[in-house]
């Protein structure tokens, strides 16, 4: 007898649906003819229900570590390019850019994440560190060693990374981009190394969010080229890095999101040092930057560069 109820219940439900969507549906078709018989509806772009959400993440913290040379500190010259790429994306409401940081402090919604969740953000850094151990073990994940050698994360900077991770997850973020400089290892610190060049890393090939970090990581590499040196010449992305343990790009599978690590330049570069030189090179980083991304997402606005 229930069950009776619940078919008619179910078949009727059916039949309102079914005449709610052909009074939509003509309503809609009426609606769009009407458009169209007055103007031209230009192409819709791919991510027309939502902007495409960016989480720009400068390098480092606001006031430790991170490459220096002489007066210039990397975790500066990273909120440059990080508010030279908000200022051009923000003028498309097709994209909406939330920057992780400035000078000072953490953009307070991050801010009271570390603060109220760092118990949640750890369990969730160990909980995945184990989980991805136990695939290492069952031979389910190949380790790969690193191209480049990273500085260890002390516990701040853990929650810091590893919570940007899981709230990039969790807020609806379309792509996390890290922006830093690079510096080497040299005898005297106030002279430049031998190192120059951009370089970029991306997540490697056995990660959820390899394949469209990958797309995107080109497009901004093809942009970038155009204009600055990759630190490896060749066209074939010879500067570009799959990298199994930076956090920033979802080490134990922390990230779902696509996310690129961009090291601009060495930070003892020549155009880095003169002020006039410097904010021209920084706002042309910015601008690659930009159009790379751009293609990726298929904007119908490309922007001019120069
Ligand atoms: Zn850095």
């Amino acid at each position: 007898m229930t069950k009776k109820i619940f078919l008619y219940s179910v078949f009727a439900c059916c039949v309102i649906g079914a005449i709610f969507f052909f009074v939509y549906a003509s309503i809609a078709t009426k609606k769009s003819s009407a458009v169209s018989e007055t103007s031209v509806t230009p192409p819709a772009p791919p991510f027309q229900v939502k902007p495409f959400v960016i989480l720009i993440v400068p390098g480092h913290d606001t006031n430790t570590g991170g490459a220096s040379y002489k007066n210039l500190y990397e975790r500066d010259l990273v909120v440059d390019v990080a508010n030279d790429i908000s200022v051009i994306m923000s003028k498309d409401p097709d994209y909406k850019i939330i920057i992780a940081r400035d000078k000072q402090v953490w953009t307070p919604v991050l801010a009271n994440y570390f603060l109220n969740d760092k118990q949640a953000i750890l369990d969730f850094k160990n909980q995945h560190q184990i989980a991805d151990k136990i695939r290492i073990a069952s031979g389910q994940e190949k380790v790969i060693p690193d191209a480049a050698i990273h500085s260890t994360a002390d516990t701040k900077t853990a929650i810091e990374l590893y919570g940007i991770n899981k709230w990039a997850d969790e807020n609806d973020v379309d792509l996390v981009i890290h922006l830093h400089f690079n510096s080497s290892q040299r005898k005297n610190p106030n002279l430049p190394g031998s190192y120059h060049g951009f370089d970029m890393f991306i997540p490697d090939a056995q990660r959820a969010n390899y394949a469209a970090s990958r797309v995107i990581a080109e497009d901004i590499y093809t942009q970038l080229q155009k204009k600055f040196e990759p630190e490896t010449l060749g066209s074939t992305f010879n500067s570009l890095y799959e990298d199994q343990s930076l956090i920033a790009l979802g080490a134990s599978n922390t990230l779902t999101k696509p996310a690129v690590l961009i090291e601009y330049a060495y930070i003892y570069e020549k155009m880095l040092q003169a002020s006039t030189s410097r904010a021209q090179a920084l706002e042309q980083m910015a601008k690659q930057t930009v159009v790379g991304i751009m293609n990726y997402a298929g904007s119908t606005k490309p922007i001019e560069v120069n």
